[in-house]
């Protein structure tokens, strides 16, 4: 079932990031729709064929319940220099999607900020998923993800968690990583120190999103674009007592316990995939049954609607304002 650009009709625009642009897509020969991605890439044919080679090893990468599937890779040649890959779509978007739409009603005063969306079973849920996905890639294909973050945590409204632009493509991190270094906030010490990168950098990363979703806040502070904020950031990693989830919210024994692991600063202390996969709290966060899950989900999805609708009230009643 191999797809042809010239079959795309484009939808909308679904987010832009670091790397590139993603855009809501309809396959129209099934009526399927696709999240189409856009990376402008140099123009040197060493350089693309490089990638392009690279990006093939995802088509190697059978489907997992818990890796966003891939539909194949182009280079489109002459009219302009970018990489497209084509993926599924995920109509509850990605974790930070979701953390921002939350953040938008209370705001706007139709929450309370102590009903945060991500209680402790949809976070174990979350956990799961991530770490099943991150020990596939790993075990079949030694494939280790690297870029662990809010935006590359996707879901769906048929209560699926799927990780996606796991890096393949050390080329393509590289390329992209020489311009923007905005991502270089979830990187373990380790990494930064510049080490032997394992499995082990996923699960530091992982343990900095747990935080930042329960607290709504990214734990090891901001940092300005320019060079010298970032070098300021990465010394805190690695100099600083390691981030946590800070003391008088309500969270369990079994939470706390598992953000701790996995933020251990010394990564050989810190646990492996297979061990927090037996953690208490993604044990226990497993009893919650499919449904409830696939009910928030659902949930999630018309909250994004109503807040898309919402925005644009707000910008048609800011339009009459001026004038
Ligand atoms: P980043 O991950 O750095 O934010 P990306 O270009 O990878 O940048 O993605 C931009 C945004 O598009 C993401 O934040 C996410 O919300 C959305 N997105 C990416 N892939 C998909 C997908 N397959 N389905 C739905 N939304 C997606
Ligand atoms: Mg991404």
């Amino acid at each position: 079932s191999s797809i042809e650009l010239q079959d795309l009709v484009q939808l909308g625009k679904i987010g832009s990031g670091n790397s590139g642009t993603v855009l809501k897509t309809l396959h129209v020969p099934d009526s399927r729709v696709i999240a189409k991605k856009s990376i402008p890439v140099e123009n040197k044919t060493l350089v693309k064929n490089q990638l392009m080679r690279e990006l093939s090893i995802m088509q190697n990468v059978k489907p997992h319940d818990h890796i966003v599937g891939f539909f194949g890779a182009f280079y489109t040649a002459s009219t302009t220099n970018e990489i497209i890959i084509l993926m599924e779509y995920m109509d509850c978007g990605s974790l930070d999607k979701i953390m921002s739409t939350y953040k938008a009603f209370v705001r706007r005063g139709s929450l309370e900020a102590s009903a945060n969306w991500f209680t402790e079973p949809v976070l174990a849920r979350i956990s799961h998923s991530i770490l099943d996905g991150l020990s596939y890639l790993y075990r079949e294909y030694k494939i280790i993800h690297r870029d662990i973050k809010p935006s590359n945590v996707l879901i769906n409204s048929k209560g699926s968690v799927k990780i996606c632009d796991f890096g393949v493509s050390k080329k393509l991190i590289n390329s992209i990583a020489d311009t923007f270094v905005g991502t270089s906030t979830y990187m373990s010490p380790e990494r930064i120190q510049g080490n032997v990168y394992t499995t082990k950098g996923d699960v530091w990363s992982l343990g900095l999103m747990i935080i930042e979703l329960v607290t709504g806040e990214f734990p090891l502070g901001g940092h300005s674009d320019t060079p010298e904020g970032i070098l300021d950031l990465l010394q805190r990693i690695v100099n600083e007592p390691p981030p946590r989830l800070p003391p008088g919210l309500p969270c369990s024994r079994e939470i706390v316990d598992f953000v701790n692991r996995c933020c251990l600063k010394d990564e050989k202390e810190r646990p492996s995939l297979q061990e927090l996969l037996c953690h208490d709290f993604i044990v226990r966060g497993r009893s919650q049954g499919d449904r409830d899950f696939r009910h928030w989900c659902k949930r999630i999805k018309k909250r994004l609607k109503e807040d898309k609708m919402l925005n644009r009230e707000e910008k048609e009643r800011a339009k009459l304002v001026k004038r």
